[in-house]
């Protein structure tokens, strides 16, 4: 493919929230870098009515609010000439057309094409639909890569109805579904934490590993987006989609390179290795939470089941993970925000130092910080200095921003932004990959939705759940912890 060609990125939803968020900064953060091709336009097309101008000055008010750089007025200049907008209603008949009419005169020759669907995601299939029947994805000259948006269907069956459809028009190999955990710096780490080191390895696995606990956790509750929320609650919007990228990113095999088939390859491997579950193993293996006054936000409804916290208890039926326990846990309103993966080893096989008697001595754990604060945590015991043979756990840490400065982590958008530029889709979900997570995560749906088993367990704001994610744990003579301010506290 010809990638000395000008790019066109479309963004369809430019007038929305994600554009002047996430996508605007992130391009121009990637302008100010050198790392756009060398010849570039943006079109924005969305309903609103904004002019090239408006249209502007819209996204630069949005550089003050959301970029996390210094901002540059001159390059601001240089790069928002690169920057048009045309309205116009989707819906309409012939609105396609004419945008493509508009989009060949504009791009006056051959061009690339990156088209970015920031829109609702009930339309990704009609614009997709739209887009191929008036010819804009059919590579002649140049590339056609579209990129769908979060979330990719809402439960197994409408993931592959959505795949079925945008297959009409496009060929995998131009799809990039986005999980912007994989754009994030911390999540891409776990890949060189784990194989481009060797001390680690040979431990990774059910001899010397315990447990493993994922967990994504927010202090806010749904605030603005409660309408949005309703309905979809955390297994979808959290579970489905981010947590089972840190655990297969945790758990997966070595790929024999870093390329998006062989990297994706093993993560389905991993997926496929889950036995999905179901029925009365739900109750046992889940646990679903609601924060207390969640049915008093604006745009809930009264009485509303939606589980705004999850626990779920995977188990990987493979060599190397047989008997570990998975264990993942998000929710809203909890009373830390941070995402961390906890790798929890066994304990000695045999104890020859003296413990205090009903006390038990702390096992190691490895701590993989994605946020706040990145880095990781290596716990281990060490003597505490004169005594005879007491012991204290202390923790080994890296942290990003001391090893390289407190901008060296860019947004996620951005690479992946750039991934997809450059044609790299391993940091996207593949057909399969996007199906088979649903299919693990469909059955606990199915069984909240049909069953009240486990009941909805309501928690308090500002802790960690309800008393019914500790007794997960307990079951299994385990019990959550939590890396704060350095130290491991049990939660
Ligand atoms: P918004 O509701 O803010 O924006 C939706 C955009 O779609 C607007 O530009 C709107 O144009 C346009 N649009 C909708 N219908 C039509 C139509 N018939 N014709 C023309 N334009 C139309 O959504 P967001 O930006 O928040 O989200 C976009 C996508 O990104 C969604 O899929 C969302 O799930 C996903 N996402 C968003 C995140 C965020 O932080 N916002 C985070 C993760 C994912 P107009 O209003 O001008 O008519």
């Amino acid at each position: 493919m010809n990638n000395s060609l000008p790019t066109t990125i479309v963004i369809f939803g430019a007038s929305g929230d994600l554009t002047q968020r996430k996508l605007i900064p992130s391009l121009f953060s990637l302008y100010r870098k050198d790392r756009l091709p060398e010849k570039f336009k943006i079109l924005g097309f969305a309903g609103s009515k904004y002019n090239d101008e408006s249209f502007r000055q819209h996204l630069r008010e949005g550089l003050d609010k959301f970029a996390s750089f210094e901002f540059d007025e001159t390059k601001w200049q240089a790069f928002a000439k690169n920057i048009h907008y045309q309205s116009g209603d989707y819906q309409e008949p012939g609105a396609f057309q004419t945008f493509h009419d508009f989009l060949r005169k504009w791009e006056d020759g051959p061009a690339n094409r990156l088209f970015y669907m920031a829109i609702p995601p009930h339309l990704f299939p009609s614009v997709i639909e739209k887009l191929g029947a008036t010819g804009q994805t059919e590579e002649n000259a140049g590339w056609r890569r579209v990129v769908i948006e979060k979330p990719f269907g809402t439960d197994l069956a409408s993931a592959k109805a959505l795949n079925e459809e945008v297959h009409r028009t496009l060929q995998e190999s131009q799809i990039y579904r986005i999980d912007h955990y994989l754009g994030k710096e911390t999540v891409q780490n776990i890949l060189m934490f784990r194989f481009a080191n060797t001390i680690f390895e040979p431990l990774w696995n059910r001899n010397y590993i315990d447990h493993v606990q994922i967990t994504v956790a927010e202090e806010v509750g749904v605030g603005h987006r409660a309408g949005y929320y309703d309905g979809v609650g955390v297994l979808r919007d959290m579970f489905q989609n981010h947590l089972m990228q840190l655990l297969t990113l945790t758990a997966m095999e070595p790929p024999a390179s870093f390329n998006a088939n062989a990297l994706r390859n093993e993560k389905v491997k991993v997926l496929s290795s889950i036995e999905p579950i179901r029925g009365e193993a739900v109750a046992y293996n889940t646990v679903r939470g609601q924060y207390k006054g969640y049915c008093d936000e604006p745009e809930v409804a009264e009485n509303s089941t939606t589980a705004t916290f999850a626990v779920v208890r995977f188990l990987i039926d493979n060599w190397r993970w047989q008997g570990v326990p998975f264990y993942l846990r998000s929710g809203k309103n909890l009373a830390d925000k941070c995402t961390q993966v906890i790798i929890q080893f066994k304990q000695p096989p045999h104890q020859m130092f003296p413990i205090e008697s009903g006390t038990r001595m702390t096992p190691n754990a490895l701590v993989l910080f994605l946020q706040p604060d990145e880095g990781m945590h290596l716990r281990f015991e060490a003597k505490v200095p004169d005594t005879v043979a007491k012991m204290r756990s202390v923790d080994m840490e890296f942290h990003y921003a001391d090893e390289f400065g407190p901008m060296s982590i860019p947004e996620a958008y951005e690479r992946l932004l750039l991934d997809a530029l450059q044609g790299d889709a391993a940091l996207f979900t593949r057909a399969d990959e996007v199906e088979m997570a649903w299919s693990l995560i469909d059955p606990i749906l199915t069984n909240w939705e049909t069953d009240q088993d486990p009941p909805l367990a309501l928690y308090e704001p500002g802790t960690w759940g309800p008393d019914e994610a500790s007794a997960l744990l307990a079951k299994d003579g385990r019990h959550w912890m939590h890396e704060e301010a350095g130290h491991m506290l049990e939660t």
